[in-house]
């Protein structure tokens, strides 16, 4: 490996060469199926054909113009991205490359619509406990998890944590004095995918909405299709109809594997920017529009969405069926999956999960099965969308003989 990085990743002895729809091959030529998908990244599988094509038209035409001009790709790409997070109250959309950009987005967009509105000293926003929203100075501030608090302070202040799922402390929290937004990850991704119960989303959408506080979805993992829908949290109901959010925040498999995210605003927030107010110079790169055209293209259509579904039922089912002992619980939506595996069992698997890593070398096959884990003891599956019947078998097969 190269001297030159620096030593932030525990990169494992793996190179890979090329890969293939699920599937990866290292520089020995070694075959891996990816159940990572890049973490949640590569969402159309890699080398997905109309991508790479759309991808090289841009790329011959030209890769950047800055954002003083139009262009057409990034306008096409907006237009239909607003269009599919529309059902989620959505109307127009701020184009940034990253995760954490796009939540610093929804952060500013809260501060300012609350500083505008009332005035200053109410600007908190109010996160939860295990979730996580990025890696820069303000979104680790965001990140509710103590480890992620040391070595890089002072953080930006002005946030504040509670635990998911508890309603008392969500309705002291939001006091409509202070606070200015609530950002949640229906589904959180890295602390081991843990979905947000109907009755805290439903309670934390009337408070938002009684406080007139922004209720912020962080959906950077958990959207683009990968719970079966395009949004997450359009499978919560406020009120009996579909939940509406007022920012929505986007990145990872927004553009299949090309930098991309996303915030968008509904109505209350829509305005909020104004000339000068925000800006990213790659933000809206036609490259990395023209491949989230396509993503948008092929994900954001019922019966592909349905696919997800079934097929991630197909796998938590599977591996429910197994009654391994050491499987303590198989939880998950869409193809966003968790394997809690018992803590005794776990140095089993050890041997082939390199622990920051994630990669499983298989012992019983030629193949090797890419996997990620998320605390101590969870196995998160984020498998590729275009994931086939057989490839799921195999996948799922590797893994059961890794627990025995
Ligand atoms: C990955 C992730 C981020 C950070 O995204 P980057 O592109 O790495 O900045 C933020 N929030 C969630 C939920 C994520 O999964």
């Amino acid at each position: 490996m190269s001297e030159v990085f620096m030593q932030n990743y525990h990169r494992l002895p793996v190179t890979f060469a090329n890969g293939n729809g699920a599937w990866l091959f290292d520089t020995d030529g070694k075959k891996y199926l990816d159940f990572t998908s890049g973490i949640a990244v590569n969402c159309l599988g890699h080398n997905y054909p109309p991508l790479v094509r759309a991808v090289a038209e841009q790329a011959a035409k030209l890769f950047h113009v800055s954002n003083y001009y139009q262009s057409d790709t990034a306008a096409a790409f907006a237009e239909k991205l607003v269009a599919a997070c529309a059902p989620g109250g959505m109307k127009n959309v701020f184009l940034a490359n990253s995760g954490a950009e796009a939540n610093e987005g929804a952060c500013k967009i809260a501060r300012k619509y609350s500083l505008k509105k009332y005035g200053p000293g109410r600007h908190t926003i109010v996160t939860l406990r295990g979730s996580f929203h990025g890696r820069t100075i303000t979104t680790l501030a965001a990140t509710g998890q103590d480890k992620f608090h040391k070595d890089f302070g002072p953080f930006t202040e002005g946030f504040a944590y509670i635990p998911g799922g508890d309603i008392g402390a969500l309705d002291r929290a939001l006091d409509g004095k202070t606070v200015a937004g609530l950002l949640i990850e229906a589904v959180q991704g890295e602390s081991g995918i843990v979905p947000q119960t109907q009755e805290f989303i439903e309670e934390a959408a009337r408070l938002c909405a009684e406080r007139d506080i922004l209720l912020m979805f962080d959906e950077i993992q958990c959207g683009m299709g990968r719970t079966g829908t395009f949004l997450a949290f359009e499978q919560y109901s406020f009120n009996g109809k579909p939940l509406k959010a007022d920012v929505v925040a986007l990145a990872k498999g927004l553009a299949g594997g090309i930098p991309a995210g996303a915030v968008l605003a509904g109505e209350k927030a829509a305005a909020v920017f104004e000339s000068g107010d925000h800006g990213s110079t790659f933000g809206g790169n036609p490259v990395a529009a023209a491949a989230g055209i396509v993503v948008l293209e092929t994900v954001n259509n019922p019966a592909f969405l349905a696919e997800i579904s079934r097929k991630g039922e197909k796998i938590m089912a599977a591996i429910r069926a197994w009654n391994h002992p050491a499987v303590q619980e198989v939880r998950g939506r869409g193809l966003m999956i968790a394997i809690d595996i018992d803590r005794d069992a776990w140095p089993v698997l050890e041997e082939g999960i390199a622990r920051a890593g994630k990669n499983i070398n298989s012992r019983s096959s030629g193949n090797g099965l890419l996997l990620l884990s998320a605390g101590q003891k969870t196995l998160r599956l984020l498998p590729p969308y275009i994931i086939s019947e057989d490839e799921i078998d195999q996948g799922l097969e590797t893994l059961r003989k890794l627990l025995e």
